[in-house]
């Protein structure tokens, strides 16, 4: 262990979610630092006996003032750490890695990754980072040159615009870090379906990877259907409907932009063109139930209603009235796919949300399938936040 490295000592019966290995810290368990150190410095974490847990890194400008790295006193947090950490989370993707079909993904989940604040997605010869943390920001340089020397990408680039990291007292910051500028563009293939991707301004790091696999799913059951993809952005569940037979597809966006895109992307795939309906969800929906407009599947897969516990019922609203609004323009036995990616809402609560709606709906409503996250965004067991996104798959009577 070593000593220069300042203790944070933990109030009494504080300790047992550190010794459960959670990677977070909150400020309000900490009864005292015991000397002086820098936000985005190391620290070691002990319990209330100064008896050694784990070693992270602290920021006393956020509420999770250390984010855990390491349980053993004789890691050291140098070059050679964080290169055995990335190189198993790039070994975790060893499997999409070697698919020719796919070549889009999430190198790097953060915590999950046991990498906390660090997203890597790959779209193709390109690398995304961001740096959601001040500890992860102060150590970007270090991390770079690491994802240069094990994957070889043609450029890496920093998307470090995401609202989290105000949190953290950090501010919004775009560019290249390394190598070349990727393109506006970047077309990606995920399951054979071709994409164009904006990293630089697109939502998040420019796709929505953690989908990929209920885009594939969900399109099993688009033969011949009538198709509602409400929250459409760039078209990815539209795409994948025309390949697999849809009879028609509808797509809703508030986004202009990301359905001139999502244009683009069937085009792209040889499709021919689909409505695109410039406009919000629930305005949209309401007017198809009042004007008898009616889908054999109806996919929905909104924003993050619920940011914080805070916003739950209000989210909780939100989530019911869209799904209500799902369930009365599906014609009998038509299907219904419903995604909430708030991580405050839990799979539980959405599912009594969209029991509420089948209850108002006056309709049966059974649960076909229940989606989650992609596997490139995998869920640590100590770690029960980073399973953010479900879904379920019903059929509406
Ligand atoms: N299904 C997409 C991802 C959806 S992300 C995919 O597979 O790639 C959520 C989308 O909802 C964003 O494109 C955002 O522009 C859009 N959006 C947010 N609020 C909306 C609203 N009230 N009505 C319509 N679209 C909305």
């Amino acid at each position: 262990m070593d000593d220069k490295v300042v203790m944070v000592k933990l109030k009494p019966g504080r300790d047992k979610p550190v010794r459960n290995r959670h990677p977070w810290i909150f400020s309000g368990a900490v009864s005292s630092i015991e000397g002086t150190v820098k936000d985005g410095d190391l620290v070691h974490v002990a319990d209330s006996h100064g008896r050694y847990l784990a070693t992270g890194y602290l920021n006393r400008r956020s509420q999770i003032l250390v984010r855990l790295l390491t349980w053993d006193a004789d890691e050291v947090v140098n070059a050679d750490f964080w290169r055995r950490r990335l190189e198993r989370a790039i070994a975790g993707r060893s499997r999409l890695a070697k698919d020719p079909a796919t070549n889009a993904y999430r190198l790097v989940h953060a915590e999950a990754d046991r990498l906390p604040g660090l997203v890597v997605d790959r779209y193709g010869d390109w690398l995304v980072v961001q740096c959601l943390t001040l500890g992860m920001a102060r150590r970007r340089h270090e991390i770079v040159a690491l994802l240069a020397s094990l994957l070889a990408p043609a450029g890496i680039y920093a998307r470090d615009d995401a609202e989290v990291r105000f949190k953290e007292g950090l501010p919004s910051e775009v560019g290249s870090l390394w190598s070349a500028e990727p393109p506006d563009r970047v077309e990606i293939v995920e399951h054979g379906q071709r994409f164009l991707v904006e990293p630089k301004r697109g939502h998040k790091t420019g796709f929505y990877l953690d989908q990929r696999e209920n885009r594939l799913r969900v399109a099993s059951y688009c033969d011949g259907a009538d198709v509602l993809n409400a929250f459409a952005y760039s078209g990815g569940f539209g795409v994948y409907a025309a390949g697999a037979g849809a009879r028609s597809v509808v797509n809703v966006d508030t986004s202009a932009k990301a359905l001139a895109l999502a244009e683009e992307n069937l085009a792209l795939n040889g499709s021919p063109p689909q409505e695109m309906v410039v406009g919000n969800v629930f305005q949209v929906l309401r007017r198809y139930r009042d004007t008898g407009r009616t889908f054999d599947l109806a996919i929905l897969d909104p924003p993050k209603f619920a940011a914080s516990q805070a916003q739950v019922m209000g989210a909780s609203r939100g989530y019911k009235d869209v799904n209500l609004l799902a369930m009365q323009i599906l014609r009998p036995g038509g299907l219904l796919v419903t995604f909430s990616c708030s991580g405050a809402v839990s799979a539980d609560l959405f599912q009594k949300i969209v029991f509420g709606a089948s209850v108002d709906a006056g309709r049966d409503v059974q649960i076909i399938e229940r989606l989650a996250q992609a596997p490139d965004h995998p869920v640590l067991l100590t770690f029960p936040e980073s399973a953010y996104l479900k879904g379920l798959l019903c059929r509406v009577w």
